[in-house]
């Protein structure tokens, strides 16, 4: 047996050096994050809107035998309870055991993701081609986003107040959308344009219908495939023109997330962003029964367009359900957010390999190396952000670390390469010590994201500690 060399003991000691997953975790612990990834799945295929991320987790929570809360209801400890904002952004609440004044315990994500939503008035016919106009939601770039089959999601509010949810190319055999792009034999200018230019927003236009609507007699109706898309989607919904005006359609990436590489460690599909740290925070509080802290999931809508709106993160309803368990307990609400911690989970950028010249390696999120924190998100000189304080930092270090569980500490890329930034800081800004943590993601706010199944498992270890 031969004995290390102190300078090797000293390194070890001293240096500070990335883990990785498949150094860190025993065969046991692989095939668990294995199992939990083929969960994440179902649930990320189901939930490809807020609207049904919505849908899909409370089905998860009743199951749990947590029960619908609404402003004002007393609550106890040991409660389980959930608050479904408007079906659009979602809050699961766990009362734990110790008095209210010691704090919450907050896991903020948000459930929306980039897409291509369609506008008020969106169709219109072209050349015997029938197209939805479009808004485009979100970070997109844009050309990622044509020939690739869509899927149309959401729900149309109709004159009688009724509302009909819309899902058109998911299941087997349904018809998928589609934007068109030019053949290379005729891109001769797009070719010369920036890529910025070459796409813009008003060419975003979703091919719809092709055939006209054919009369009784054979004779092809005037403005026929207008119409004729209006008849079918009139006799498979109900609705009507005019009901596009109330509505919230989007496309979104047709089909199933799969597993990506020949080993299958990572997992390829649309909204890994910030869906990951949904599941996984919910899986967490899920699992973590009666608690000592009283622990808050938060499934936050509008995320990728500001966190606006009353389904958005800067809207009240966080900070008025934290008044609300105050009240139950006569304790004073700014007492409790001034005690309370959370972890703003959102999706970090994974270096990746293949465009290594806007990442500054040392200090990126690497692939299997576990869940990331980030100190501070935002841009030029770290504008825009919360930049948590190194006592925070060392405080939820200390809480993984104890339990094992495998993390980084990550920005997001070069310094003046660009930026990013998340809820954090608005949640902070209501005197409540806030970090950034999440899942890195290859090509994010693309259709096809991936992530590492290793880094998803981590990323609810992170979380199960927390709340805990
Ligand atoms: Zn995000």
């Amino acid at each position: 047996m031969s004995e290390e060399k102190k300078s090797k003991l000293l390194a070890k000691e001293l240096f500070y050096k990335k883990t990785n997953v498949f150094e860190a975790k025993t065969a046991e612990e692989r095939s668990a994050m294995m199992a939990f990834a083929e969960d994440y799945k179902a649930w990320l295929d189901a939930s490809k809107t807020e609207r049904e991320a919505v849908d899909e987790t409370v089905k998860i929570l009743e199951a749990a035998g947590f029960k619908k809360y609404t402003l004002g209801d007393k609550v106890n400890a040991g409660d389980k309870l959930y608050l479904n904002n408007r079906g659009k952004s979602l809050f699961a609440i766990s009362v734990g055991s110790e008095p209210i004044e010691y704090g919450v315990r907050i896991m903020a994500s948000h459930i929306d993701s980039p897409r291509i939503d369609l506008k008020p008035n969106p169709l219109f016919e072209n050349d015997g081609v029938g197209y939805f106009k479009t808004h485009y939601y979100g970070g997109i770039r844009k050309y990622q986003w044509a020939t690739i089959p869509l899927a149309l999601h959401g729900v149309v509010t109709k004159s009688d107040g009724t509302t009909v949810k819309v899902t058109v190319g998911e299941d087997a055999g349904d018809p998928v959308l589609c934007i068109s792009d030019l053949l290379p034999h005729l891109a001769k200018d797009q070719y010369q344009k920036t890529l910025a230019q070459a796409f813009t927003g008003e060419g975003l236009n979703i091919m719809i219908c092709s055939s006209p609507y054919i009369d009784e007699d054979g004779e092809v109706a005037y403005d026929g495939v207008r119409l004729n898309v209006m008849s079918i989607l009139n006799e498979k919904y109900g609705i009507v023109e005019t009901d596009f005006l109330s509505a919230e359609l989007t496309a979104v990436p047709a089909g199933k997330s799969v597993d990506v590489g020949l080993d299958r460690w990572l997992i390829g599909g649309y909204g890994h962003d910030d869906r990951c740290c949904a599941y996984t925070s919910l899986r967490a509080i899920l699992e973590a029964g009666d608690t000592v802290h009283t622990n808050i999931v938060a499934l936050a809508d509008k995320e990728e367009t500001g966190s606006c709106g009353v389904t958005g993160m800067r809207c009240t309803l966080l900070m008025d359900i934290t008044a609300n368990l105050a009240a139950s307990f006569d304790a004073n609400e700014s007492v409790v957010r001034s005690n309370s911690l959370c972890l703003s989970a959102d999706v970090a950028a994974a270096f990746d390999p293949n465009y290594p010249e806007v990442y500054e390696k040392r200090n990126s999120a690497i692939l299997h190396c576990g869940v990331a924190l980030a100190k501070y998100t935002g841009s030029g000189g770290k504008g825009n952000t919360n930049d948590t304080s190194a006592e925070y930092v060392g405080l939820v270090r200390k809480i993984f670390d104890d339990a094992k569980v495998v993390w980084q500490m990550a920005e997001l890329g070069k310094v003046d390469q660009g930026g990013g930034g998340t809820v954090a800081m608005y949640i902070s800004e209501h005197n409540i010590d806030t970090i950034d943590i999440g899942v890195p993601v290859i090509s994010m706010h693309a259709p096809f994201e991936i992530i590492s199944k290793a880094d998803l498992y981590e990323a609810y270890e992170a979380f199960a500690a927390f709340c805990k």
